[in-house]
């Protein structure tokens, strides 16, 4: 039997109607942004494995240092019990990160880290004896597939079987320019004494359709939140380490700093699970007390796994180098001059980027979905040329991993080229 036909007896895979998904490709080894099949096709990882591989594949660094973990301690229990790379990564994040934030909770991915930060934030309420429910989200938003994670993300097909069992929270549209105030003057009016959090994704919706925003409108909408005590969550999933520009999204606001923040994805340059949550003293000291009730009761069994906080400790050693901001630098610089390129492409509108994020739409006419079959033409005819990317419905986006070559990068944006070519002969 071939891998995929065993996979097919046994597997589920995610994001995927089992019934028509074509075989899935098996990958034997990765190295730097490419990929390589048993039968000797090769991808270039264009948008990083669902965004979280931030130096290419399996990094020798990154792996000498998690090989060396593994055989010193591969695991231990995180309820009294600590060890270095949890206590180092720590230290290491917080003066990263904008300088309220105070404490570290760790995790296992981002739907964890998001529901780590709304349950701190409901918790908080409680534990000063004013108990909010409320939350206030952005359309659109996507903070994970967990049910509190999924509650506060938009609503669509994908959150439909469930939405009984999502508690209830206030949207406000994404503050794309030109509808700011608009948003900024809906925003005021949700706010009152029963919100507890605001919830955003920094300046770019990953999962929505890398829907893109300034950071002087969330600057407003942080300032609005806060005067009125509301909580303000910087979801940093995907945008953290480098994929805006700055090191972090929020490092983008000015005289504002959000009170919890989420980090994963490319926390481990992409190599384990971890989720991070940091909240700022005031949210830790309302957790402090002699009465037992007042204990953040959450944890999971893998908590702050050793090598997984080793990864993420190689990881940033590679983040912070000089070579890897030139290299953010250059990307940010190269997606600019394509930008300008695909501004003048018929089939293209919205083109939009944010540092080493590039996104347009696709725009043949008619109805635009994620259901809608450009998604499917467009990922076939980029697959078949060597060229990964899943495109979000018609929203097409690079976010490469920052080791991506010259070379390599000029046979992205030709092969998109020749896609847009093709669509707009069929327009
Ligand atoms: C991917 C993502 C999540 C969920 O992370 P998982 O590790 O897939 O659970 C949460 N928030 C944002 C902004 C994301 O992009």
């Amino acid at each position: 039997m071939t891998l995929q036909e065993r996979d097919k007896k046994v597997i589920w895979h995610p994001f995927t109607q089992m019934k028509t998904a074509l075989p899935p490709i098996p990958i034997v080894r990765g190295e730097g942004t490419m990929l390589y099949t048993e039968d000797g096709r090769t991808f270039i990882d264009a948008i990083s494995s669902w965004w979280v591989n931030l130096h290419g594949h399996a990094h020798p660094y990154i792996a000498e240092k998690v090989a060396a973990q593994l055989t010193t301690l591969e695991h231990v229990i995180f309820a009294d019990f600590t060890h270095n790379p949890a206590v180092e990564l720590a230290e290491r994040l917080l003066p990263l990160l904008p300088a309220n934030q105070a404490k570290v909770f760790y995790s296992d991915n981002g739907s964890t880290a998001v529901e780590v930060a709304l349950k701190m934030a409901f918790q908080y309420w409680h534990n000063i004896g004013k108990p909010r429910t409320k939350v206030i989200a952005l359309e659109d938003a996507y903070h994970g597939d967990t049910f509190g994670a999924m509650a506060v993300g938009g609503r669509s097909a994908f959150t439909a079987p469930f939405v009984p069992f999502l508690f209830d929270v206030e949207y406000i549209p994404a503050p794309i320019p030109g509808r700011e105030e608009e948003v900024l003057a809906r925003f005021e009016s949700l706010l009152d004494e029963n919100v507890a959090a605001f919830i955003f994704e920094p300046l770019v919706q990953g999962a929505g359709g890398m829907v893109m925003y300034e950071p002087e409108i969330l600057t407003k909408l942080i300032q609005a939140a806060q005067k009125k005590g509301v909580l303000a969550i910087a979801d940093e999933v995907m945008v953290g380490f480098g994929r805006t520009g700055k090191l972090f999204a929020s490092h983008y606001l000015t005289d504002v700093k959000p009170d919890l923040m989420c980090l994963s994805k490319g926390l481990t340059g992409g190599t384990m699970a971890l989720g991070v949550t940091t909240c700022s003293e005031q949210i830790y000291e309302a957790f402090l007390s002699a009465d037992k009730h007042k204990t953040l009761f959450h944890g999971h069994s893998f908590t702050a796994n050793p090598l997984a906080c080793t990864a993420a400790l190689a990881s940033l050693d590679l983040t912070l180098s000089e070579a890897t901001k030139t290299a953010i630098q250059w990307l940010a610089d190269r997606h600019q001059t394509f930008a300008k390129q695909l501004v003048q492409h018929p089939v293209v509108r919205h083109v939009r980027q944010r540092g080493t994020i590039l996104a347009f739409d696709l725009h043949l006419g008619g109805e635009t979905s994620y259901f809608n079959n450009i998604r499917d033409v467009a990922y076939a005819f980029l697959l078949e040329r060597g060229v990964l990317m899943r495109p979000l419905g018609n929203v097409l986006y690079l976010l490469p991993p920052y080791c991506i070559t010259e070379e390599q990068l000029t046979f992205v944006y030709q092969q998109i080229e020749a896609l847009l070519d093709t669509l707009a002969k069929e327009v």
